[in-house]
């Protein structure tokens, strides 16, 4: 009697790391590209980054939750140790990446190599930017949105309305605001 091959089904889980502080329309084109290689996409926002942060994670948590509240194959969750150890942790085999400008390539390219040797199971794929979104960083967002500049085309409207508030209650403590937001 012939025996039934049974194949295994394998979820291809991606993880898209990074600070997101805040999300904008770069990082949403990379993760919703990256939804269309992946069978899930975990966007993962670092917790700790060395810079500082204008957001605190649980609120670059809920701005990155909001933008992919319609994906279902996009999770979005909190990290703060090394990125691949979260990978290993969830069980996810790729890590991706967006690159923007050829500067970003070196860093890149350390980075993944650093991973593969920490890591040598998880490969890291790196997407390249959309046209538009070549010179889009968030410290562009937020040094834009601290000297009352339109970022309407940059990030979705709920972040623009999270950075209004964010920065006028800075501009009450009376912080430099435009210096304490660089990276
Ligand atoms: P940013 O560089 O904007 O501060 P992050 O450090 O949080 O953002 O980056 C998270 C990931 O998003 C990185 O892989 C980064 O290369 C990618 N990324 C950031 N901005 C863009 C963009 N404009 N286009 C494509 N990928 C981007």
């Amino acid at each position: 009697m012939a025996q039934a091959r049974q194949v295994e089904a394998m979820t291809l889980r991606a993880v898209f790391p990074g600070t997101f502080d805040p999300i904008h329309f770069g990082h949403i084109d990379i993760a919703r590209r990256g939804c269309a290689l992946f069978d899930e996409l975990v966007v993962a926002v670092y917790e700790r980054p060395l810079k500082v942060s204008l957001f605190s994670p649980e609120e670059r948590i809920e701005l990155v939750r909001t933008a992919f509240a319609d994906e279902a194959s996009i999770n979005v969750q909190g990290y703060s140790s090394l990125t691949v150890h979260f990978c290993e942790s969830i069980g996810a085999k790729v890590m991706l990446r967006g690159l923007r400008v050829f500067s970003d390539f070196e860093h890149e390219f350390r980075m993944a190599l650093t991973n593969r040797r920490l890591a040598p199971k998880i490969d890291t794929v790196s997407l390249i930017t959309s046209e538009q979104h070549t010179f889009l960083h968030s410290t562009t967002v937020r040094e834009v949105a601290s000297m009352g500049g339109d970022v309407s085309s940059m990030v979705p409207e709920f972040v623009q309305e999270a950075l209004g508030e964010k920065l006028s209650a800075h501009r009450d403590t009376g912080k430099d605001v435009y210096n304490s937001l660089r990276d």
